[in-house]
């Protein structure tokens, strides 16, 4: 490992090959080959602008809009061109935040706050709603509601019948990131509307893509409900930037209806002898570069231009899950109708060692695990740069699922009955090395450890195979063990 505080400053030359020589150990970020975490609409120049954006604004400081208005300028318009793009009308307000995740902190806090007569505030959501929501309700002290869904989409009886005197809001997603599928948001927000509580469109995977998507459908399909501000009862909603805008990471947006539901959402504190502080959201000073990016992002790609990528990820999405569908031992888990393609495995091909097969052919996708009476499953988030990738990912594909056939289902080596308690730093580090799992990472790669299969991590289907028998709470505790081990310096 380096030495981040060495006692003589190092030449720039020299720390920048060090940067490059550590960044060789991820996986790529570009080139349609990594299913997840990034979103590439390979356009050339893109990158180069967003940078050089991203270096006009890196030391400004968000803290305070009227030091510096040119952040408070750009905010506005990123949240103005949100607004238009997500049925948004002259009384919408939003906010510019760090992520989905914060966005949705976000929402549940104002929905909170908003109801101080409530002393036990709850939050419905459907199964398939992202795991951020329970971040928020854990962070807030909300108590979170979660409804079974079905056919993978929420069911606006079971979530009707969820809802108490102590409810606050019910949020859903448009798309799931799981699966892709949108819930039926038009029922879903009247529901909300008829018992007076707010209602939040998590749009934070798919919002900058699906007005797209639903303007490229010839007719409206039936998977694509209307989703956003323009639907009755919808009060607020969310899009990352940094998913399918296409911008550099660390910028999100959450949109109320209206200022009055947004008041809620803002900090405000003048009882310390500092300056008064007034925080739109969690941050307090925060640096302008991702904003300025997202800003020269939008600007160059430009409406048409987003149209565009729509088609060129719509028909990477068809001819993938068209390659899923022809292939002996794969098919599709969730109806491939946005910008996600779920497969799963038919008995015989085990599920953890074909995510193992693709990596070692450059596919780098990710398994998600067994949860209530759904099978564990594949998730290729797709994106405009993969539609160049995908007859190679086709026929890697053919190959991938014979070679898993006939290794056969993997064998675990014989394993005691674990409990959340028993799990120590100990055990997590002799339960990785049974498994062949490397834990000194020597400043390499990130964590999450569940899809670095062909990395630096080595093959991953054992590991896969007990999280996925592990029950949710202990594989929470042995993948927070895990990272725990490798956060070490
Ligand atoms: C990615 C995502 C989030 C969380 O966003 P982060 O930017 O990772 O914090 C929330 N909801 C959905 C549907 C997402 O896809």
């Amino acid at each position: 490992m380096t030495d981040a505080l060495p006692a003589k400053g190092v030449p720039g030359e020299q720390i920048l090959a060090e940067l490059r020589e550590m960044r060789g150990a991820d996986l790529p970020t570009h080139g349609g080959r990594l299913f997840a975490y990034v979103y590439d609409p390979a356009l050339d120049g893109l990158d180069d602008l967003a940078r050089a954006a991203h270096a006009t604004s890196d030391h400004v400081n968000g803290l305070d809009p009227t030091a510096f208005p040119s952040l408070l300028a750009m905010e506005n318009a990123l949240v103005a061109a949100a607004a238009r793009l997500l049925g948004g009308g002259s009384e919408t307000v939003g906010s510019v935040t760090s992520g989905g995740t914060e966005s949705l902190i976000l929402a549940v806090k104002a929905a909170r706050d908003s109801r101080p007569d409530i002393t036990r505030p709850r939050l419905v959501v459907p199964s398939t709603a992202h795991a951020a929501f329970a971040k928020a309700a854990h962070y807030l002290r909300v108590e979170l509601d979660t409804v079974p869904v079905r056919d993978l989409r929420a069911d606006p009886q079971a979530m009707a019948a969820a809802i108490t005197p102590e409810t606050v809001l019910m949020a859903v997603s448009a798309p799931s990131y799981a699966h892709g599928v949108v819930d039926p948001i038009p029922e879903l927000a009247a529901i909300a509307a008829a018992h007076n509580i707010r209602f939040h469109v998590d749009a934070c995977f798919g919002g900058w893509i699906l007005p797209y998507l639903r303007r490229l459908a010839s007719s409206p399909t039936p998977g694509l409900p209307d989703f956003d501000l323009s639907v009755p009862g919808v009060t607020s909603i969310s899009v990352d930037l940094h998913k399918y805008a296409y911008a550099p990471k660390g910028v999100s947006i959450l949109l109320h209806a209206s200022e009055e539901l947004r008041r809620s959402q803002y900090f405000a504190y003048a009882g310390w002898p500092g300056y008064t502080m007034v925080n739109p959201v969690i941050s307090s000073t925060r640096s302008g570069g991702p904003i300025a990016a997202a800003y020269a992002t939008l600007r160059s790609i430009g409406d048409e231009g987003y149209l565009d990528l729509a088609a060129t990820t719509r028909s990477a999405v068809t001819t993938l899950a068209a390659a899923v569908e022809t292939t002996d031992g794969v098919r599709l888990f969730a109806p491939a109708e946005t910008s996600v393609v779920c497969l799963t495995t038919d008995d015989g091909v085990d599920l953890f060692v074909l995510v193992d097969e693709l990596a070692a052919r450059g596919w780098h996708t990710q398994p998600q695990m067994a949860f209530a009476d759904l099978p564990p499953t594949i998730h290729l988030t797709v994106t405009a740069a993969v539609r160049a990738t995908v007859p190679a990912f086709a026929t890697d594909l053919a190959e991938a699922v014979a070679t898993t056939r006939a290794q056969g289902p993997i064998e675990l080596p014989p394993l005691p009955p674990l409990t959340p308690e028993m799990i120590t730093p100990d055990l997590i580090a002799a339960l990785a090395a049974s498994l062949g799992l490397r834990t000194s990472t020597n400043g390499a790669g990130a964590a999450g450890g569940s899809n670095k299969a062909g990395g630096d991590f080595g093959r991953m289907a054992a590991v896969n195979s007990v999280l996925n028998a592990a029950p949710p709470m202990l594989r929470e505790a042995l993948l927070a063990g895990f990272l725990s081990l490798l956060q070490r310096p």
